[in-house]
């Protein structure tokens, strides 16, 4: 077995390492100490400055407006943006586009994805359907060319900013629950769309209530057909859960910490103990875990297949390992390391107690780890349901 990398592979993340260090100017806006709004430009102005290189969509065809890159390349670049808090590349719509859209939606959408000109949002959850996503209420119906679509989402990330919405409806409410849904693209400035911001603990404004009032929409920006929809979200739901950017998001957490007692030692003159030795052991060895599993997800796609259970060990594994490690900076850097930027005796700039809060919501969103321990259990293990 050999895990290394190739040569190519090699020179290719050094380029990538380059240009990150001369774009990216550190703003995270889930980091940020309340400065959410001055991060978002920052970010969108890197973005382009990514689209312009052509890193934003590199493994997208070029028609499409991508590079035709490997999965693998594309991997590297999402890793090392992720090694730093930088964003790793275009979301989550342009990929199942690529899957279930029409030509039409595709040349109108996908160029102007890669170009960083449009902001998707995605309307999936409600106030009665998260893990039980199937359920939700939020109501398409025909009139001629149109539907006209009535309900609310919540915890729409990005709402605030989105110039479009992927949206999960119902349109037949009489189908068994899944087979009542359909898919669409709405335009943000859409008439009856209001979005109502939702503050999240760490000081950072994230997600929002979305409302959909008597919205029109052509039927042509349904995605797939009419009340499969539900087959087209699990396509991008596993996308959502795919991805080397958390099991990198442990190792800087990890590195960051790791540079700073070895430079430092810890605060307050005080000596790194046995038990305190133990816990940096075991983040190292869940964090080379975590990596080798995400590295499965990204070859699986490389070789054209369509990775399901093994993203959700992936998103759980690390999504709780983000966690973990959150709780072990807390516990080893003892109270300095729980006070907020702000503070004047905080230590590494408080970011050990913003992921300490920001953290909480990694094993939420995208699914809990509950449900992807239940995917792991009935796809991948072959259990029945509980
Ligand atoms: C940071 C963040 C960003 C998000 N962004 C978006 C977004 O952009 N768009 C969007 O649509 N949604 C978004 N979400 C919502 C996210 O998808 C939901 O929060 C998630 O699916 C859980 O749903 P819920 O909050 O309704 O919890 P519930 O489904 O009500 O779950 C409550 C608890 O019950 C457990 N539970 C439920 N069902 C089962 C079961 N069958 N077996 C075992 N345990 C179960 C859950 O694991 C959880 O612990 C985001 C969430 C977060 C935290």
């Amino acid at each position: 077995m050999d895990f290394g990398w190739s040569n190519d592979e090699l020179a290719f993340r050094d380029r990538v390492r380059e240009f990150i260090h001369t774009n990216w100017n550190g703003a995270d806006p889930e980091e940020g100490d309340g400065d959410e709004s001055g991060a978002w430009e920052r970010t969108r102005a890197y973005q382009k400055e990514m689209a312009t290189h052509g890193w934003l969509t590199m493994a997208w065809p070029k028609e499409y407006g991508g590079q035709a890159a490997s999965f693998m390349e594309q991997m590297i670049f999402a890793e090392e943006s992720a090694l730093v808090g930088a964003p790793g590349g275009a979301g989550l719509v342009g990929p199942t586009l690529m899957i279930h859209g029409t030509e039409e939606q595709k040349r109108e959408h996908l160029p102007r994805i890669a170009a960083a000109e449009t902001v998707w949002a995605q309307g999936y959850s409600e106030p009665g359907s998260g893990s039980d996503l199937a359920s939700l209420q939020t109501r398409a119906v025909r009139d001629g060319d149109e539907f006209v679509i009535n309900g609310q989402k919540i915890w729409t990330s990005g709402a605030h900013h989105a110039d479009w919405i992927h949206v999960l409806t119902r349109t037949d409410p009489d189908a068994p629950k899944h087979r009542g849904i359909s898919y669409f693209m709405v335009p943000m400035s859409t008439p009856g769309i209001s979005v109502r911001p939702l503050q999240q603990m760490h000081g950072a404004h994230g997600f929002n209530e979305t409302f959909f009032e008597d919205v029109r929409v052509p039927a042509k920006n349904m995605i797939g057909e009419e009340n499969r929809g539900w087959y087209v979200a699990t396509t991008t739901l596993d996308f959502e859960r795919s991805g080397v950017g958390r099991a990198a998001g442990v190792q800087m957490a990890f590195d960051g910490l790791l540079t700073s007692l070895k430079q430092d030692g810890l605060p307050g003159g005080r000596t790194l103990a046995g038990p305190q030795r133990h816990q940096l052991a075991e983040w190292a060895m869940e964090g080379e875990v975590g990596r080798i599993i995400g590295y499965r997800v990204a070859w699986m796609q490389s070789k054209g297949l369509v990775p399901n259970y093994e993203a959700s060990m992936s998103k759980v594994f690390n999504s709780e390992n983000l966690q973990k490690g959150a709780r072990r900076a807390i516990n080893i850097l003892g109270f300095y390391g729980a006070l907020k930027p702000s503070s004047p005796h905080t230590v590494l700039n408080g970011r050990y107690c913003q992921s300490y809060m920001s953290t909480v919501s990694r094993t939420i969103a995208a699914g809990t780890s509950e449900v992807q321990r239940n995917v792991i259990a009935t796809r991948g293990l072959g259990l029945p349901r509980g």
